[in-house]
């Protein structure tokens, strides 16, 4: 075993193999793998081997599209069979919203490139006729899906890597890993210890033991799973091999497995393994059969497909495999732990094994993911994200694998966990919760005497009409909106302004006023847009999204100076309400001392000052396209300025309002949203954020790719479409059309309640995005007509919110 390295791959399962190939591809060649066992010895050698390309975020869809196409490539470079099987795939649906999720599935595949088709029951029984169609309403036909093996493509990518110079060590486990005070680790093995300048936890079964050996506790969790194998059934002889079949309403998936079939479940009830500690003696073992639990859903599957019933069970699977609390996998950097990756959480290794080894060694070697692995990313993840609450959260995500989420529905598992000090009296005023990363917050206000509750649906909700009147109260007289949730960051220190400077690409605002900071990376692309409010010379209080709050700080530290600067979050300590309307500035002024007209208190202002009794650091910002005002307490601030504030609103028509109405309200002016306008692939002049990039500052991060962005003019554009919707909104990833071209998606949607407008913002290629007529929005498999409109449809100068 080589004592230095440059990377040391704890696991060889099929991800560590894959991050493995992809170093090397990438050219770095002296990588190490450490496997405890034999390769595949953790949840690998017993997958079912399925594929698919379809998945919830597009993002991840494309690199699931990568990993099915590297099959071939790699056992070109290894001359090892992956055991390749495309057979296409069915996904079948009995109800009408699951005819509507087919749709919207094809309809996201358009511009990824899929080649989906909808097809009746009675074409589906044609091309699988083991199924009885009177079950069925619809289904969708993938031809790019199928089944692999497990353990050859995992030695697959471990024969190439290792032709291309890497080496693999087995029955080695790794005991500890040791970070040095450069930045490099020591690897401690039972055969020695490796020094390498980068470690990457793949772990898979034991992720989350690896990851204590630094005091990490990764949010993942292994579940039970079970698939059997039935006897050949004589009719498969001599046949074309049978597609790999989703049954939603079974919710089963299946294939063939040489002459019978292979049946899965994700059952309701399903079972944690290991939920605290995962057995290192644990070899390639299989944990005991219970088909007793997974009898409700083969029950319907033998009614969907009748056959089955007679054929005999041959061989039955029950094995673990991990699961993070939204199913995707983690994978980047660890924030706080220098040269420290993990690549694991996959729960779908075969789907995704490649895509994810293809971003982690471009993140290592190139220093960016190469793509926009936001939904995949570690970061995502704070330490709200504790043990029993990934207990919960998996276990939910895995009995809901094969049902509907739809859009505007909010799950219950683990909640309510984090509240403020306002939520019982936000509870007496009939609020509908929203969970955002475990903080409850206000979505909408049901009508006294009626049940707070949201019905769940792609279509209007019940909510429809009352968010309107909420946001009429916005733009009428005024309303109030509880805003704690947005992740703070405390910025301070004698080279605070300076580094600042460097970071964001805005130009650093004045003591006492504020400026919009989109933040780039080298590239150019956006990777965050903050509100900077410069509290006084070395003072800086940041905001931002608070649920890319680890991936802000872990961009913060990589580019801290040793001194002189000092980065606090502070999410939780402040806690924030907004008055946004008409009125807002005549309820607020006779509560502070401060002079709020707008030649002393101008939009873009920042000022500490004490609101009634209470200290507040109050910003004047919109983001409803109203004038309106940001109030920054300490916690146990919140409930006496909640009471203070309705008090004094009496007078003025406030009402509260929640984040459905302020989706709404910003929509109507077109103002972006981290995650959904701004991410990653965009750059700031692509997003319309071109007037808050400083090019003259003489430098900050991502200014040449800026500057290039700026003279090419992008390859894309932000717009903004009314919709001829009927009773459906666009709600994001829907197709564009331009003519009979898909040119490109939309990122968010909703109804535009104060000018009566469905409205999609979405991305277009250039050649299209000056237009005004022509355009589509495809909205649950209907192509609805869309007019651009070049500029907000609410108050488009911004007399309003500067008034
Ligand atoms: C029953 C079942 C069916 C499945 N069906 C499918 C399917 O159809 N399609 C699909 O895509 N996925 C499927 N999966 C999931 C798939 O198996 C996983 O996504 C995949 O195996 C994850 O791979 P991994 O490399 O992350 O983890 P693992 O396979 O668990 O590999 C981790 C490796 O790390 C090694 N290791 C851990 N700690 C150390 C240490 N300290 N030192 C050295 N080595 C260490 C382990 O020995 C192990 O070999 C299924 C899983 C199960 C259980």
């Amino acid at each position: 075993m080589r004592t230095h390295v440059k990377v040391a791959v704890i696991g060889g399962g099929v991800v560590g193999a894959s991050v493995l190939y992809h170093l090397t591809k990438a050219g770095w060649k002296d990588v190490l793998l450490i496997e405890r066992a034999e390769l595949t010895s953790g949840s690998t050698w017993h997958s079912a081997g399925g594929m698919h390309t379809v998945n919830g975020d597009p993002n991840v869809a494309k690199l699931q599209q990568y990993t099915i196409n590297l099959y071939r490539e790699i056992e070109e470079a290894s001359g090892v069979s992956c055991g390749l099987h495309i057979t296409g795939g069915l996904m079948l649906a009995g109800t009408p919203e699951r005819v509507d999720w087919l749709r919207m599935a094809q309809a996201r595949g358009r511009y990824l490139g899929m080649e989906l088709e909808l097809i009746s029951p009675a074409e589906a029984k044609k091309i699988y006729p083991l199924l009885d169609e009177k079950h069925f309403i619809g289904a969708m036909y993938d031809p790019i899906e199928g089944h692999v093996d497990p353990y050859g493509v995992t030695h697959a990518y471990a024969k190439a890597a290792q032709l291309g110079g890497a080496e693999i060590v087995r029955q080695n486990r790794v005991v500890d890993t040791r970070p040095r005070p450069d930045g490099t680790w020591d690897v401690v093995t039972e055969k020695g210890t490796v020094h390498a300048e980068h470690v990457v936890n793949a772990g898979g079964l034991w992720a989350r033991e690896v990851g204590r050996f630094v005091g990490l506790e990764l949010p993942i969790l292994a579940m039970e799973h079970q698939y059997f194998i039935t006897e050949d059934l004589p009719e498969l002889q001599g046949q074309k091999e049978l597609l790999h079949v989703i049954d939603f309403e079974a919710e089963i998936y299946m294939r063939q497995e040489r002459g019978g079939m292979l049946l899965g479940t994700y059952e309701r009830a399903g079972v944690p393994w290991s939920p605290k500690t995962t057995p290192w003696d644990f070899g390639q073992d299989l944990l005991p059969n219970d088909l007793e639990r997974i009898a409700p859903s083969v029950t319907v599957a033998f009614e969907h497909f009748p056959r089955l019933e007679s054929a005999g069970i041959r061989k039955v699977v029950n094995g673990p495999f991990t699961f993070a609390p939204d199913g995707n996998p983690l994978v980047g950097p660890v924030k706080g732990l220098k040269n420290y990756w993990v690549a694991c959480g996959v729960m779908a290794g075969l789907s995704q094994g490649g895509g994810v080894g293809l971003s982690l060694a471009n993140w290592m070697v190139e220093g960016d993911p190469g793509a926009d692995i936001w939904a995949m990313d570690v970061a995502r993840y704070g330490d709200w994200a504790t043990r029993p609450y990934t207990n919960a959260k998996v276990r939910e995500n895995y009995s809901r694998r094969f049902r509907i989420r739809f859009p505007n529905e909010e799950l219950d598992a683990a909640r309510p966990l984090r509240t403020t000090p306002i939520y019982e009296k936000l509870q007496a005023e009939n609020a509908v919760f929203g969970d955002y990363c475990t903080l409850e917050h206000p979505l909408w206000f049901a009508p006294q005497g009626t049940p707070a509750h949201e019905d769940a649906t792609f279509r209007r909700s019940n909510a429809h009409p009352h968010v309107g009147d909420e946001c009429r109260a916005v733009r009428e007289t005024c309303g109030l909106i509880e805003i704690s949730n947005y992740g703070k960051f405390e910025i301070t220190g004698p080279k605070a302004a300076e580094w600042l400077s460097k970071v964001m690409a805005c130009k650093v605002p004045a003591v006492g006023r504020i400026a919009l900071s989109p933040m780039l990376n080298e590239r150019g692309r956006l990777i965050g847009d903050f509100t900077m409010c410069r509290v006084a010379e070395d003072r800086f209080f940041v905001v931002g999204t608070y649920a890319a709050e680890v991936f802000y700080l872990r961009w913060f530290e990589q580019h801290l100076p040793p001194s002189g600067v000092r980065v606090r979050p502070c999410a939780m300590e402040y806690l924030g309400l907004s008055v946004a309307g008409p009125q807002s500035r005549a309820l607020l002024q006779p509560l502070v001392d401060q002079d709020l007209s707008t030649a002393a208190f101008p939009f873009m202002s920042f000022a500490k000052m004490d609101v009634g009794a209470i200290p507040a650091l109050v910003g004047r910002v919109s983001f409803t396209g109203e004038m309106g005002y940001e109030m920054w307490v300490t916690s146990e601030y919140l409930r006496a300025l909640y009471d203070l504030l309705h008090e004094a609103g009496q007078g003025h028509g406030l009402r509260n309002f929640g984040g459905r109405a302020l989706n709404s309200l910003r929509l109507e002016k077109s103002f972006g949203n981290w995650a959904r306008e701004f991410r990653p692939i965009y750059g700031p002049y692509e997003a319309g954020l071109g007037r808050f990039v400083h090019l003259d500052k003489a430098h900050f991060i991502g200014k040449e790719a800026a500057a290039a962005e700026k003279a090419s003019g992008g390859v894309r554009k932000l717009i903004t479409l009314a919709v001829d919707a009927r009773d459906a909104d666009a709600i994001g990833d829907e197709p564009i059309w331009h003519g009979d071209k898909v040119v490109g998606w939309v990122t968010s949607g909703g109804y535009g309640h104060t000018v009566g407008k469905s409205i999609a913002l979405g991305y277009v290629d250039n050649a299209v995005a000056n237009e005004t007529t022509g355009f589509a929005v495809e909205l649950i498999g209907e192509r609805r007509a869309a007019v651009r409109s070049a500029d907000a449809l609410f108050d488009p100068k911004g007399l309003r919110m500067r008034a």
